[in-house]
């Protein structure tokens, strides 16, 4: 008897009528089960927002296919903890429109989807397509995605652990592993003034600076790469809470 498709949870941060999400899920139908458990419209830059004031609806659009009013990691708990009739293998997040580097993984409603599939036990990774003006093709992320999901499936990842994957626009000339890059720039503002002469502002409207040292996710990307990026998700600075600690560090509260 054939062994049973292993379930794959799918989602982005782009809104479930993005192409990337289709072009991923059309793929990884090869790899497994998947159901789509997307948000209904763009949240990108959602971080890793949980909906907790208010009740969460979920539209069936087709059979494994679900729509939510809410977050990315809304749509993993709702996936994992009550939709899916069995628990995932895997998660995947994306295909993002836009690359996932360096500290702006720490806004991506992409990558914190993959860290909700990380706390709630199930492998995961996020993968973002660069984009340079015209509409990309996901192809190819796609099928490194395939490549990945098998991958995955038979090589476990640790537990507390995830991957962040970036395709470069162009056809790569291969991958790297590599760690998170550092952005450089100074973050943005624009202000303006609206019609009634009111001020108004926009924030990241300065295109990033990365640190381009090698190594870096971002070095790959742009010397035309796919970036495999492994990550954690304990923000500990293991070497600065030894020196706290050889430090003598003696914060004292008066009775
Ligand atoms: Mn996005």
């Amino acid at each position: 008897m054939q062994e049973p498709l292993p379930p794959i949870l799918v989602t982005n941060d782009d809104g479930i009528a993005a192409p990337g999400l289709q072009v991923l899920a059309q793929a990884l139908a090869a790899v497994g089960k998947v159901t789509i458990i997307a948000p209904d419209r763009e949240q990108s830059a959602s971080s890793h927002a949980l909906t907790l004031h208010r009740p969460l609806r979920v539209n069936r659009q087709r059979d494994g296919v679900y729509s939510v009013d809410g977050t990315p990691t809304d749509c993993i708990n709702l996936g994992i903890l009550n939709l899916l009739a069995h628990r995932p293998r895997l998660v995947v997040s994306g295909i993002n429109r836009g690359v996932n580097l360096g500290d702006d993984i720490t806004y991506s409603g992409t990558v914190a989807a993959a860290f909700e599939g990380t706390l709630l036990g199930v492998p995961s990774f996020a993968i973002s397509q660069q984009v340079n003006g015209e509409d990309p093709d996901f192809f190819v992320a796609a099928r490194f995605a395939v490549l990945l999901a098998r991958w995955i499936l038979q090589v476990p990842l640790p537990a507390g652990t995830l991957l962040n994957v970036n395709v470069p626009q162009r056809k790569p000339h291969g991958t790297r592993l590599t760690r998170q890059g550092r952005r450089t720039y100074h973050q943005g503002v624009v202000e303006r003034t609206d019609p009634s002469g009111r001020q108004y502002y926009w924030l990241g409207g300065i295109p990033p600076e990365w640190d381009e040292s090698p190594g870096s996710d971002f070095a790959a990307i742009r010397e035309g790469f796919v970036s495999l990026t492994p990550l954690h998700l304990d923000l500990t600075h293991y070497p600065l809470l030894q020196d706290l600690q050889e430090s003598g560090l003696n914060l004292h509260l008066e009775d």
